[in-house]
């Protein structure tokens, strides 16, 4: 893996309407250096699609799903539009319907629970732990009704929810468990990776995700040949298997046949073959990722700044790597750390109950403790695959500077 040498002291002027983007000194992340490094792959996967003529489904996508599936440790993997997709289809697989409800946090991505509401279903939440930011075993089950279906718990920025209480409590209720793993792709609980517990387990593939193409997609996995062909099915329109648009079949295969009324949500055939060309790869950006967060730890031990804790049965994969700062500071921390060119990013704040979308759920400040504190002091620093030691360096002595502790 190539790691840019970091330039040092490249200062730029800044003025109050600077954006996050054009700070450089740490920015938040660098997709098009990911590229580079790996343009040689990724040009000859484009090249390969285009010169294919198939476009849509076909063998290109069918190879990463297989590749996909592997790496996760589940038996089928499908290819769709996106995370949100995954999550929707996901749902739609599991039949959920007006009668039913989910269970999920409220710090998440709105997506979460918006695919829960777009297949009628109601959505209900539940507070996370101050230390994982994932879903509290202990403040799910008081949200369980006999209306409850499914439970998502989300391993958010790239740290696993606690898995075995909470498949513990759905199967005690009879509910299905539906990983929303759309930030932990190669996260893993126990040795075991992240979107592996229940029937189905949803991820995305967008740009800035764990393991992200150059533009929308999304996976769902599952060992249940049923559910695979399901989601196969309704990705695509809701036809019968087998009906390909590709040149180079004579015959159209079997033919029309409409199983159900589905929905346009494959994954492009040109991003599966990005995402092919980068998965072999992955593992090292995900050692950078790591890598900066321990310096990030070792940095903030006996300091005012809580590190993020990583529990002793999960490996975090970091997608974000969002520290606490005390209560009340946050932002002029952020104006601070923006002044010195370092790059900061506010996650999930407020939590969704907070949002204008959500008014309907009636939940006002106050209902999930855990999850509106722990967002209030968070500040997502950079950590991406390609930062250096000396860019992990500068931005936590210049928020330690900030608060009196460098
Ligand atoms: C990004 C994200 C989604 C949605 O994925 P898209 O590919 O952007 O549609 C869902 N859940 C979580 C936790 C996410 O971070």
């Amino acid at each position: 893996m190539a790691w840019t040498p970091y330039s040092g002291g490249l200062r730029f002027p800044l003025s109050s309407n600077l954006t996050e983007e054009s700070v450089l000194v740490v920015p938040m992340t660098d997709l098009a250096a990911e590229y580079r490094s790996l343009k040689t792959e990724i040009d000859e996967a484009v090249g390969r699609v285009l010169a294919s003529g198939d476009y849509v489904l076909g063998d290109e996508l069918e190879a990463f799903e297989e590749a996909f599936a592997r790496y996760v440790g589940a038996r089928y993997a499908m290819g769709v539009g996106s995370g949100t997709a995954s999550l929707h289809l996901a749902l739609a697989a599991l039949n959920l319907g007006p009668e039913d409800e989910v269970i999920t946090v409220p710090n998440t991505d709105n997506p979460t629970a918006s695919a829960v509401t777009h297949t009628g279903a109601k959505v209900v939440l539940a507070d996370t732990t101050a230390d994982t930011f994932t879903m509290d075993p202990e403040k799910l089950e008081e949200k369980i009704t006999p209306r409850t279906k499914v439970i998502i718990p989300v391993h958010l920025f790239g740290h696993p929810a606690d898995m075995d209480p909470i498949c513990e409590i759905a199967d005690r209720h009879g509910i299905l468990v539906l990983e929303d793993s759309a930030l932990a792709v190669g996260g893993e609980y126990k040795g075991r990776r992240t979107g592996t517990f229940g029937p189905l387990g949803c991820f995305s593939t967008a740009p800035g995700k764990i393991l992200g193409g150059y533009g929308d997609g999304g996976m769902v996995v599952t060992n249940d040949p049923d559910l695979a062909d399901r989601i196969r099915v309704l990705r695509n329109y809701g036809h019968a298997p087998g009906l390909r648009l590709s040149g180079k079949d004579l015959t159209g295969g079997s033919g029309w046949k409409v199983l159900e009324e589905g929905f346009n949500q494959r994954l492009d055939t040109i991003q599966a073959a990005i995402l092919n060309a980068k998965l072999p790869t992955l593992e090292y950006r995900i050692a950078g990722r790591r890598r900066a967060a321990a310096l990030y730890r070792t940095l903030f031990a006996d300091t005012p700044v809580t590190a993020v804790h990583e529990a002793p049965w999960a490996r975090h994969v970091y997608f974000a790597y969002n520290a606490m700062v005390p209560e009340g500071v946050r932002d002029q921390a952020r104006e601070y750390l923006a002044s010195r060119g370092v790059a900061t990013r506010l996650y999930y704040n407020p939590p969704l109950h907070l949002h204008p979308a959500f008014r309907w759920m009636g939940l006002g400040p106050g209902s999930f403790p855990v999850a509106e504190k722990t967002a209030s002091r968070m500040i997502g620093l950079p950590c991406f695959p390609q930062i250096t030691e000396s860019q992990v360096e500068e931005a936590a002595a210049t928020l330690l500077e900030f608060l009196g502790a460098g």
